[in-house]
Order: structure tokens, then C-alpha cells, then sequence
């Protein structure tokens, strides 16, 4: 059994603003009309409904989980559709009017036809959906029930873990270089005389061409960096009742201002910018890359960011790399360590809290900018172990439900923490106290021992102290 994940499907480019409760459900329901038109019985629906469980269901509506499943049942597929389709599919239904199954068959529908049982919680995960479908007798022709098991990923209840790629997995794949922990990882390393990037390409290269590999990393990095302006042009107010301020773009305009009058640069204050300007596009229902979730998807990008627009200005950066180059053993370097957080505890904040998404997220980036500021392997563990161990216990509690408060500066400040573990690991010589895998299964234990009030329900926290207007 190998831990590793392709990073095509760690790093997936899809909608905000969550990728448990927006993109997930978005796939799932796609994914049942498509078994019904394979099966060939997609004429016989005349009707379909959806219940959301759990998670989805206390926190689904701020989450845009039902205009996902329309979005979905029409055949829309997140790394493609149109943000702007799937915004208010739901929201701003017309009741009775027809939806379209997977693109071609019409039925009629109504906001009544999706349910919500936040109380329910079905026994294999948190985030349960249970999707069916009626012939005009009324007999049911199908009904299934997908979990969304974070980072975008889902399998159907009762399938087993391997089926959880977001489609088509990698799980089951011959990966040439396999390894479930981080010490089997760091073995390999020092046994292959390769870089945890290295191992990472190779692997990746058992799907895809070498080329294919590397113009795919691009184009992850041109969408992350794509969401990174598009938030630092944007302004005026997040969807949702919090009636929340958009804040990157009028930081943007500061720095540039403070810059051009004192003549520096000001990198720190531009990595929390950057930050912001992702989250604020994610929870516009944005186009957004899943890193290694939506929620905590403003981390990787900032941080990247911040190497690629800084780097000659760090006295740390390895001469030898172009920024292209560079950003691909960023990304690369962040798929392996992503994949042991997924394997060996969870980047779900409904299954672990906070520290599972956002968590997950800074150890990843604090590994990658150690490996393209020249950290060898012993110092990217070390700077992961670092970021991880400083975000546990961290809970899960977004006010109203919608992934802004504190969702959008905890990005900022996990880039932050990012930087500094990487900064702390490159001053070491890769020794250190509290292994990776300590501190992976430590977030594993405390994240089952953490109350249900603080995985994503918004029951406890922030979400039941501060005043919604
Ligand atoms: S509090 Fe953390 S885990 Fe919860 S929605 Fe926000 S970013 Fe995700």
C-alpha cells in the first residue's frame, strides 16, 4: 500500500468556495447521472431528489452545496464548469422549472427536491449525500449515496478506500517508488539518492509523459497564480449575510503605493495579500485550485507566490533553478507530503477539524519552499513536521457556515507560519526532536478525539460566539 497520490488529483482546478461541500458534491452528482445514462435508464427518470447529511447538511447552504448538486445533475464537471453556472443554481431556482440531467433530459424540479438532514450522520463519514432517482410511477429507478471525503475527493458508501480518487484514483496505481510514511519516504530518498521532487516526478511519470507531467504542473501553477490576480483586482463584498469586505485588492493598491514611495519591496505584507486574494476568490465561488482543499487553498499559492515574485531577493534561493522549474518541485514536493496528511490522518476539516485542511496545507507549502530554496530532504521533513505541529487542535468552526470568518486570514496566516518553518528547518541540519510521522499521527488522534462541534458544523467555536448581522 502506498500513501501517494497523483498531484492531479491533490491539486485539482475547480469552484469555490469548499472542496467537501462544493466540489465533492458537485463530482458526486454528476457522477450519478452519468451511471444512470451508462446504465441506459437516464429516460425513465421523472424525477430526482437529494438529501445532504451530516456536515453537508448543517453547513451546506452557506457552502453552495445544493447549487452544486444542480450544477452536478446537469452534468457539469467542477474542473470545467463555468463558476458562474454554478453560482445560485440552486439558490435561484425557479420551482417547477425543468432540469436538465447530464445535459439532454429534462425533468421538472424544485428547491424542495434537495433536503437537508444536518442531524443524520451516516456511519462512514461526515459528509454523506444520498441521491435518487423515480420513473413517472413513482418506482425508485436508482438511488445512491456518495460520501465526500475532503480535498474534493468521493466514493460511494460501501466502496472501498481505493475508489476514493476524485475519479478514476490513484490509489491502486504501481507508483515506482511507494511509501506510506515519512520515514519510509526520507529511506528511499537516501537509498535512490533522490530528492523527495524527484521521486515524486517518477512516480507521476507511471501515468503521464514527462512532458505531460510538466505542462500539467504549469497549468496547475497558472490557474493558482490566475486566482491569486484575479483576487488582488477584485473588490466590494462576499456573498453570504456576514456581508464580509473583500480586503486583497485594497491591500494590493497599499503595497504598490508604500513600495513606489520607499522604494522596497515589502515580500511579508505581499504574502498575506496574496493569500487573501485567494480566499476571497474561493469564497466568491470563484475558479480556484483545491490545495489540498479549497478552504485552506490560498496557502500553496501565497507561499509559491511569494517564492516566485521574491526569490532573487532571498539570500536562501538556489541559483540553479528557474522559476518554472522551481515551482514544479514546489508542487511536486508538496504531492508527496499532502499524501501522507491524506493517508495517514485526513485533509478533511469535517473529519479532523481545521488542523487537518489548513494544517495539512502549511506543511505542505513549508516543505515545498524548503526544497526550491535548496533544503534537502531531511530539512523539507523537518519544516513540514514544524508547520504541522503548531496547527494542532486546531478546530473547524466558520461563522454562518460560509468559508470566510476565520477561514480567509487563516490562510494569511498559515503562509506566514509556512515561511517561517521553512526559514527555521534551512537554519538546521534536518535533526530534530518530533518526526513527521509523530506529529501526523498525533493531528489522526486528536482530530477523533476533537467534538463534532468543531469538525465543520459550524456548532461550536466562532460560529456560535460572534453575532451573525
Ligand atoms: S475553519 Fe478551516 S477547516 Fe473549517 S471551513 Fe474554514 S478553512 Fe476549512
Amino acid at each position: 500500500m502506498s500513501a501517494y497520490v497523483s498531484a492531479f488529483e491533490l491539486f485539482s482546478i475547480g469552484v469555490g468556495p469548499s472542496s467537501s461541500h462544493t466540489v465533492g458534491p458537485l463530482r458526486a452528482a454528476r457522477a450519478f447521472v452519468v451511471r444512470l445514462e451508462a446504465a441506459g435508464r437516464l429516460p425513465e427518470v421523472a424525477r430526482v431528489g437529494c438529501v445532504l447529511y451530516g456536515s453537508l447538511g448543517a453547513t451546506g447552504i452557506g457552502h453552495g452545496t445544493p447549487d452544486a448538486v444542480v450544477a452536478g445533475l446537469q452534468g457539469h464537471a467542477p474542473e470545467t464548469v463555468d463558476p458562474d453556472v454554478v453560482r445560485g443554481a440552486w439558490t435561484e431556482w425557479v420551482d417547477g422549472s425543468p432540469l436538465v440531467l447530464a445535459g439532454w433530459h429534462a425533468v421538472p424540479f424544485s428547491r424542495s427536491d434537495v433536503t437537508f438532514e444536518p442531524r443524520t450522520r451516516l456511519p462512514e463519514h461526515p459528509n454523506a449525500m444520498t441521491l435518487s432517482a423515480w420513473d413517472a410511477a413513482g418506482d425508485l429507478v436508482a438511488s445512491e449515496t456518495y460520501l465526500s471525503v475532503g480535498g474534493g475527493f468521493i466514493r460511494r458508501a460501501g466502496e472501498a478506500a481505493e475508489a476514493g480518487g476524485r475519479r478514476g484514483g490513484s490509489c491502486a496505481v504501481a507508483w515506482p517508488y511507494r511509501f506510506s510514511t515519512a520515514a519510509e519516504l526520507l529511506e528511499l530518498c537516501e537509498r535512490e539518492q533522490m530528492s523527495i521532487a524527484g521521486l515524486a516526478r517518477r512516480n507521476e511519470e507511471a501515468l503521464r509523459p514527462e512532458a505531460e507531467v510538466a505542462a500539467g504542473l504549469d497549468a496547475i501553477w497558472d490557474a493558482m497564480a490566475g486566482c491569486v490576480e484575479a483576487g488582488l483586482r477584485a473588490d466590494g463584498t462576499l456573498p453570504g449575510m456576514l456581508r464580509v469586505r473583500r480586503r486583497a485588492g485594497a491591500m494590493r493598491a497599499q503595497l504598490e503605493q508604500a513600495e513606489a514611495a520607499g522604494g522596497r519591496e515589502l515580500p511579508g505584507e505581499w504574502l498575506g495579500a496574496f493569500a487573501l486574494a485567494v480566499n476571497e476568490e474561493n469564497a466568491s465561488g470563484g475558479r480556484v485550485v483545491t490545495a489540498p482543499t479549497n478552504g485552506a487553498a490560498g496557502i500553496l499559492p501565497a507561499v509559491a507566490m511569494y517564492w516566485w515574485r521574491f526569490a532573487a531577493e532571498s539570500r536562501l534561493a538556489s541559483e540553479d533553478l528557474d522559476r518554472r522549474r522551481g515551482i514544479r518541485r514546489f508542487l511536486l514536493t508538496a504531492t508527496a507530503l499532502g499524501s501522507l496528511f491524506k493517508a495517514n490522518a485526513s485533509i478533511s476539516g469535517a473529519e479532523g477539524g481545521c488542523q487537518a485542511e489548513v494544517g495539512s496545507a502549511c506543511a505542505m507549502a513549508a516543505g515545498g519552499l524548503t526544497a526550491v530554496m535548496g533544503g534537502n530532504s531531511a530539512q523539507i521533513e523537518n519544516a513540514a513536521e514544524i508547520a504541522m505541529e503548531h496547527h494542532l487542535g486546531l478546530t473547524c468552526d466558520p461563522v454562518g457556515g460560509l468559508v470566510q470568518i476565520p477561514c480567509i486570514e487563516r490562510n494569511a496566516i498559515a503562509a506566514s507560519t509556512a515561511v517561517t518553518a521553512a526559514r527555521l528547518a534551512l537554519r538546521g541540519d534536518g535533526q530534530h526532536y518530533v518526526s513527521l510521522d509523530a506529529v501526523v499521527e498525533t493531528m489522526r488522534q486528536t482530530g477523533i478525539d476533537m467534538s463534532h462541534k468543531y469538525k465543520e458544523t459550524s456548532e461550536g467555536g466562532l460560529a456560535v460566539n460572534v453575532v451573525e448581522c
